[in-house]
């Protein structure tokens, strides 16, 4: 048997990709079941300079991700050139499982539309996002990030729901304590009294919580190594515009260390509320007048994750927010937005990585020093992608079960 610890992007296809081989796995996950749509109700932000967001559930963060899969920044030269991984093959098939595309042209609503009109009168090519959205069954409501009610975004439940059907046992509400190491060889896991037994263990805890149970079982991490590829949103007023319920991010703008897409949030509503002496604008706005557009950048690994996390913004880092923030401005003001109304949103990021980097807690085979003891996740990721991590964490973990198949038959 196979323990899996974690059932998000990386868990959950190691998962699946195990039990359709028919290798018995137990896939342990410390969040509930729950229903797609009602995935919200499990974030966890952790509060730092940089708020780190994520949700805690079965199916990980994809439950509650925006959708993107982009091949163009998938860190697959980066890990073929710097790791000896060649990901190709695994890729094409992670593209083709999630069913990455663009989406049809009714499915863009008023203010991408406006958005991606304004950047090209201003010399800027803005394409459309490829998405793991399927275009015949999303009804745009502005909820990709909140959970799909329509079930049109491929999240890992799906990927968890077919480890099920292959034979998978997928235990809920269980957190691993710690993973049991004796004389260089794995042997389970500790879940509070509970010892399960096993001689492989795969850790896809993600980018906060893999490093600590490593460290914890006296295992080198690069725990000091966090990026989140942070963003900020830049937005304004343009009565009746409608993005808040438009598909999320539905084009981009990519620029070497930072991309912008079109992003409504709720923080833009707010500040534009707001009266009083702080960052508010004091005006009277309701969502469906608020236009935004995300600045992401390829963060530097300056981020920590001890019993204490921390995130902050680096002089660089803080040089490509500036840069995005003055394109999108001059965009959001082609597009008709008053710049007397911009408000910009807190620093957040929702991409953890690198806290486990190939080359310090994982070879290339993603085997830590430990006999029977792997990492997928995040975690592994070798440096921040500046763009979406999933496909990149969905390969890498067809990568790590092939290995797997290789030592379990
Ligand atoms: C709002 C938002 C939007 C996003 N949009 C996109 C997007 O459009 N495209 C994209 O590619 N990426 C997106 N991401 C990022 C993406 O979701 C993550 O990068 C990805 O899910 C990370 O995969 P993972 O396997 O490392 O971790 P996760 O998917 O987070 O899974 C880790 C799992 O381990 C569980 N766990 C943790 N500790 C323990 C323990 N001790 N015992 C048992 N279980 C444990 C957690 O509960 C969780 O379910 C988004 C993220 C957020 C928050």
């Amino acid at each position: 048997m196979v323990i899996v610890v974690g059932s998000g992007a990386g868990g959950a296809t190691v998962a699946k990709e195990l039990a359709a081989r028919r290798i018995p796995v137990k896939l342990i996950e410390r969040g509930p079941a729950i229903e797609e749509r009602e995935a919200f109700k499990c974030y966890s932000r952790t509060d730092t300079e940089v708020a780190i967001l994520r949700t805690v559930c079965l199916g990980g963060s994809t439950v509650v991700s925006a959708g993107n899969g982009m091949r163009l920044r998938c860190l697959e030269s980066e890990l073929r050139e710097r790791n000896g991984i060649d990901l190709r093959a695994e890729l094409d098939a992670a593209e083709r499982e999630l069913g990455v595309s663009v989406l049809p042209d009714v499915l863009f609503g008023e203010g991408t539309k406006r958005i991606m009109d304004a950047a090209m009168s201003l010399g800027f090519s803005m394409e459309k996002m490829p998405k793991f959205i399927d275009g015949a069954r999303c009804k745009p409501g502005g909820r990709c990030v909140f959970g799909c009610p329509e079930g049109a975004k491929w999240t890992a439940l799906r990927f968890v729901r077919e480890a099920e059907r292959a034979g998978a046992e997928v235990v809920v509400n269980t957190a691993v304590d710690e993973v049991v190491v004796r004389g260089g060889e794995v042997k389970g896991v500790r879940c509070g009294e509970k010892m399960i037994r096993d001689d492989i263990v795969v850790l896809s805890a993600g980018a906060l919580d893999t490093p600590r149970l490593l460290e914890k079982s006296g295992l080198p991490a690069s725990s000091d190594s966090l990026f989140v590829d942070t963003f900020i949103t830049i937005g304004g007023v343009l009565r009746g515009i409608g993005l808040n319920r438009e598909v999320t991010m539905n084009s981009y703008i990519g620029f070497e260390e930072f991309m912008l897409a079109p992003h409504f949030s709720n923080h833009l509503v707010s500040l534009l509320r707001q009266g009083g002496k702080g960052r508010g604008r004091g005006l009277d706005v309701s969502s469906s007048d608020v236009i935004g557009i995300m600045v992401k950048i390829r963060d530097e690994e300056q981020g920590e994750v001890k019993e204490v996390v921390s995130k902050g913004v680096t002089g660089h880092d803080a040089a490509n927010l500036a840069e995005g923030a003055s394109i999108a401005g001059s965009i959001l003001e082609a597009a008709g937005v008053d710049p007397a109304t911009f408000v910009v949103t807190p620093l957040r990021g929702a991409h953890p990585g690198g806290t486990a980097k190939i080359g310090v807690a994982v070879d290339r085979d993603l085997a830590t020093e430990v006999e029977g003891l792997y990492v997928v996740d995040a975690s592994v990721l070798p440096e921040a992608p500046g763009g979406p991590p999933i496909l990149t964490i969905v390969a890498l973990a067809k990568y790590l079960t092939r290995r797997l198949t290789g030592s379990c038959s």
